[in-house]
């Protein structure tokens, strides 16, 4: 797979941490743990083998946060794509509720890391909105209130009506919504830049344009072969997501999940008026359709907006195929008038079959964290310490996550028509929802 066209995000574009300095891998090392990607996943498993007294050396093939973690929305949520209660039904209630739990820690891992480096800016619990698109889904959201606070005793969740929902969100078009306070936003590059430049200071080797073409996995170890060096090391940790397979194939772990790309816009900085009608409180949303839309507005003023352009991905750097993005921006919000946008862009997104991610062992001494599904601002955080933990010798218990059915997905080689064909049903029931 040839790496697919990268146009800059907007995060690249406002960040406030610097991208600290990188260099290629140019020799033969050895360390205790090979990462295998420089994105959320790679950088916080970094960061707790470095807490186990581990040496870690991060290779990535591009730079940092080159792929899905530089081009998120960067929402950082408290739950996952299915909901609460029908992850209740499919796995029992000890194990929903277990995964509350987990939920819980991901982004409170997320905000201890951004505490541990002091990076400013990078994460503020916000609030997150889960506005309702139709009576059927807002039902389905208030059932899923019902149920945290029957079961697990969360009662911070609440269901906002109508005439609440516009307020919060400065748009008419929303029946409903799911309010958790507790929800949150990433800058994402300043997150990445923040931390890289945090583990670099305690010694952690990071070698950016240095790709891994292969793994001799041994009972002596792992050796990991790149352009310029090998490394060899006790084990390897994949965090490649839905990039795993550009460089390197591991056995089958690249088509257990299929890559989807998702699309976003951001205007140029709007007027303050415009700006303080659309998610006055600074709440991030993300909505119920399937094919959803999420949206928060930027510190400069900008508005964030995201969807699905072409679901391939490989019109991911023409303009014209964000139009669609771009009409629903516009009548979500019509108090921006015609929409200027300053950046356009899309990234890859490892979307599995149960819609979680999943860890675990490949090999002998091969473990990854893959599959996060559009859900990894937060759980990659959480899933990046329990691969450190995996790597002492540990064995967690996360529920599906560690010990679910991690398959590989059939027909992979009809990805693309599958994916149009169910990207047209999709948004047609989507409009058609009531
Ligand atoms: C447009 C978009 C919007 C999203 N919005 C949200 C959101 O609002 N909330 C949310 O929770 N999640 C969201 N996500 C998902 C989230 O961003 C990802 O789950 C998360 O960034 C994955 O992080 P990662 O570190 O596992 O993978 P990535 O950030 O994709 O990093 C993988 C890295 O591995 C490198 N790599 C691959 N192969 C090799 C190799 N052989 N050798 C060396 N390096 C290699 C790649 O270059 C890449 O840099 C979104 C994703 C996209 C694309």
């Amino acid at each position: 797979m040839s790496p697919p066209e990268h146009a800059p995000s907007v995060w690249r574009a406002t960040a406030r941490i610097a991208r600290p300095a990188a260099q290629p891998l140019g020799e033969d090392r050895e360390c205790d743990v090979a990462v295998i990607g420089a994105g959320f996943t790679g950088l916080a498993t970094a960061h707790f083998l470095c807490e186990a007294g581990m040496r870690p050396v991060v290779l990535e093939a591009m730079d940092l946060a080159w792929g899905a973690s530089g081009r998120t929305a960067g929402m950082a949520g408290t739950r996952y794509k299915r909901t609460y209660s029908d992850l209740a039904t499919h796995y029992g209630t000890p194990t929903a509720l277990l995964m509350h739990r987990l939920a819980h820690e991901a982004i409170g891992t997320l905000e201890a890391i951004v505490a541990h480096y002091r990076i400013p800016g990078a994460f503020a619990r916000t609030g997150q909105l889960i506005p309702a698109h139709a009576a059927g889904a807002l039902a389905g959201l208030a059932s899923d209130v019902a149920w945290l606070a029957a079961e697990a005793g969360d009662h911070t969740p609440r269901i906002l009506d109508a005439a609440e929902t516009a307020r919060e969100i400065g748009s008419a078009e929303y029946v409903g919504a799911w309010l958790d306070a507790r929800g949150g936003a990433i800058q994402p590059v300043d997150y990445v830049h923040g931390l890289a430049a945090g583990l670099i200071a305690r010694g952690v080797a990071i070698h950016v344009e240095t790709p891994v073409t292969a793994v001799a996995d041994s009972a002596d170890g792992v050796v990991l072969t790149t352009p310029h060096g090998r490394v060899r090391a006790r084990q390897a940790i994949l965090a490649t997501d839905a990039y795993a397979g550009m460089a390197l194939r591991l056995g089958d772990l690249h088509r257990r999940f299929v890559p989807v790309s998702a699309s976003i816009v951001a205007t140029e900085p709007l007027s303050d008026n415009v700006a303080k009608s659309i998610l006055p409180g600074r709440r991030v949303a993300s909505d119920t359709k399937r094919l959803l839309h999420a949206f928060r507005m930027l510190p400069d003023n900008r508005l964030l907006f995201a969807g699905r352009a072409d679901v391939t991905g490989r019109r991911a750097g023409d303009p014209a195929s964000y139009g669609g993005i771009e009409r629903v921006l516009a009548r979500t919000f019509p108090q921006v008038g015609e929409p200027r946008i300053g950046h356009r862009w899309s990234g890859m997104v490892a979307m599995a079959a149960d819609a979680i991610p999943h860890i675990g062992r490949h090999g002998k001494n091969v473990l990854y964290a893959l599959g996060f599904s559009g859900r990894g601002v937060t759980l990659t955080a959480l899933l990046g310490k329990h691969l450190a933990r995996m790597a002492t010798g540990d064995e967690p218990d996360l529920g599906p996550m560690s010990h679910g059915r991690f398959a590989p997905i059939p027909l992979q080689r009809l990805r693309v028509p599958i994916l149009q064909v169910l990207t047209t049903y999709y948004g047609i029931r989507d409009a058609l929802a009531r």
